[in-house]
């Protein structure tokens, strides 16, 4: 049985970046209707005994599982988003995680142009990862409950939720604007 995992600060705290209500939405409803769903489907089940990320790996390798392998990636993607958020504005990467940034991609400011463009041209529902792989990182965007785990593209560092319920209520259908924001004031890695 899995529980909802706190937030790391209040409702309000992110305002006026990402609204109260957004959060009261999207914690309190819709994370929390994957969870309450992930509970019903593995209940009795040998998925029980399982963390979450074995639930991933296992659950995606069995079609008749499907249901599954989505709520347990949604539990696990929104709990890490919850992490990679921060209410005491944007919180930059460890040292060695900016220089292996600046080795890649030559500035801060460039990688950001790249993942912007990655998390917006994601089409339809997903996410957006910065990933470390072979002591590199990588921008990587995966569609609905998929994540860097799952697909083994590399162990995740930070991730933004680019499902529209992420964003509507505080910016409609401005995607850009909502990536923008994100990486300028809530970003914590
Ligand atoms: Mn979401």
């Amino acid at each position: 049985m899995f529980e909802m995992k706190k937030l790391p600060f209040a409702l309000n705290a992110l305002e006026p970046y990402m609204s109260q209500k957004t959060l009261e939405f999207h914690y309190g409803k819709h994370y929390k209707a994957y969870l309450d769903k992930l509970n019903e489907l593995i209940a009795g089940k040998a998925y029980e005994k399982m963390s979450l990320p074995e639930i991933i790996v296992e659950s995606r390798k069995h079609s008749e599982d499907r249901a599954i392998y989505n709520n347990a990636g949604q539990v696990w993607n929104h709990e890490f988003f919850w992490q990679s958020l921060s209410a005491a504005g944007a919180v930059m990467p460890s040292p060695e995680v900016m220089q292996k940034i600046t080795n890649t991609f030559g500035t801060y400011e460039q990688f950001k142009e790249l993942f912007k463009a990655k998390a917006v041209g994601q089409f339809g529902s997903g996410w957006c990862w910065a990933v470390e792989k072979d002591d590199k990182i990588e921008i990587v965007a995966t569609a609905n409950a998929d994540n860097p785990i799952a697909l083994e593209l590399g162990k995740p560092l930070v991730c933004i939720d680019v499902w529209e319920h992420a964003y509507y209520l505080d910016y409609q259908n401005r995607r850009p604007d909502f990536v923008s924001t994100w990486f300028d004031h809530l970003i914590k890695w």
